[in-house]
């Protein structure tokens, strides 16, 4: 079966019109002074979603969580969670806590007490604090820290006492800003898995806000990419990497590939493109660009091949030559310029030790594609 699909199979509320929505953006404004940081913003996310605000700095994205959290009132629009208006509801009553860079714990107490310290806040009963500190500690692998401080542990490990602290409280709705920024790579991806699989154990809802691309693919139901204060589109991982709407989106995530054209023939189910100096390529998923439409399009490099003769059922290839290698090991990058100037860049797996048909620099190569391995877009 072919899918665009998330990687929860069976999780996809948002293309259920009958599933409720759990937290409502509704035309969201928020000026400071005569800025608009957040622009009439709409956004839906649902029970147990693991969603993500992707975006460059300055987009709007934390000035989204704070007023989600309470820190921060809309200039216009409304926020509900669970059908709630929440104006006028203080941080501290809403069912929506945020976790804080692990920099924020209390250096002078154990871990332990760290993640009590909310909880006795509240009042709850000593023995219920001892039971969910030892379930938290036991979510986070930390048993054995217990009676650490924060400067005793690594850094990846204060990250997940932030957490558990976090959580302890049950919330139904956790936010996190950047939550793994202060990490190293390697701890950032390991951090990532655990945190799905924490969100997954405890059922809540993740709002993350983050700028890095690959964070928000590995671990988001769905994304929301943002700029200058505006959704520009909400979709499944897979969906903005590969059906992106638009040629911001392309951009922003991932490496990609752009042809400028002109729609040249509609026909059922592919289109004709004619390119800038000539070329004609023909490509499905044209969506609604009409005749004669100015358009771009897009293929990412990984869809391109690379080939020192012409491939026999190719239905699309172009002639150029090697401009650039790079051998990555798990894959060799290429940089092809085509007879017409263009700059394509393509990516082969490096599946076997040895090439079948290696190319080097300045060698004569083809590039091809399938109709179906790129999208065309009309803004
Ligand atoms: P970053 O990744 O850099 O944190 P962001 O997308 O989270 O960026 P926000 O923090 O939401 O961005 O800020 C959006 C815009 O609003 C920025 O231009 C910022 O300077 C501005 N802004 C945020 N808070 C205030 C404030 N209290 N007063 C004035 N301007 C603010």
């Amino acid at each position: 079966m072919k899918s665009l699909g998330s990687i929860r199979r069976d999780f996809a509320p948002w293309n259920d019109p009958n599933a409720k929505p759990y937290i409502q953006f509704d035309k969201v404004t928020k000026k400071f002074g005569d800025f608009t940081a957040v622009n009439n913003l709409s956004l839906t996310i649902f029970e147990r979603e693991f969603f993500a605000l992707l975006g460059a700095s300055g987009c709007g994205k934390s000035t989204l969580l704070r007023m989600l959290a309470g820190f921060e009132q809309p200039t216009a629009g409304r926020i509900l969670l669970d059908g709630q208006d929440l104006r006028g509801i203080p941080p501290y009553r809403r069912p929506v806590n945020m976790m804080f860079q692990s920099y924020a714990l209390f250096p002078h107490m154990t871990v332990e007490k760290n993640i009590a310290f909310g909880l006795k806040q509240e009042g709850m009963p000593a023995s219920d604090i001892e039971k969910r500190v030892a379930e938290m500690l036991r979510l986070v692998k930390l048993e054995q820290f217990a009676k650490r401080k924060p400067h005793q542990l690594s850094g990846g490990q204060r990250q997940r006492v932030a957490l558990a602290r976090s959580v302890a409280k049950r919330p139904k709705v956790l936010l996190l800003d950047e939550p793994l920024g202060a990490l190293d790579k390697k701890l950032r991806e390991e951090t990532q898995f655990e945190l799905m699989d924490l969100q997954q154990e405890l059922g809540l809802t993740f709002v993350v806000v983050t700028h890095d691309q690959e964070e928000a693919m590995t671990m988001a139901d769905r994304i929301a990419i943002m700029d200058k204060g505006e959704v520009v589109q909400v979709a499944t991982p897979a969906e903005i990497y590969e059906a992106p709407t638009s040629r911001f989106v392309a951009h922003f995530v991932g490496n990609v590939n752009m042809f400028e054209g002109k729609v040249a023939e509609r026909a059922a189910n592919t289109t004709r493109i004619t390119g800038a100096t000539g070329a004609q390529i023909v490509v499905e998923n044209a969506a609604d660009a009409a005749n004669g439409a100015d358009i771009v399009f897009a293929i990412r490099p990984e869809k391109i091949k690379v080939s020192s003769k012409k491939p026999a059922d190719a239905v699309n290839a172009l002639q150029g030559e090697v401009y650039d290698v790079a051998y990555l090991g798990d894959m060799t990058v290429y940089h092809i310029k085509l007879d017409d100037g263009q700059i394509v860049r393509a990516s082969a797996l490096n599946a076997s030790r040895v090439t079948e048909d290696p190319l080097t620099w300045n060698d004569r190569a083809w590039v091809s594609f399938r109709p179906d391995a790129g999208v065309v877009l009309t803004r």
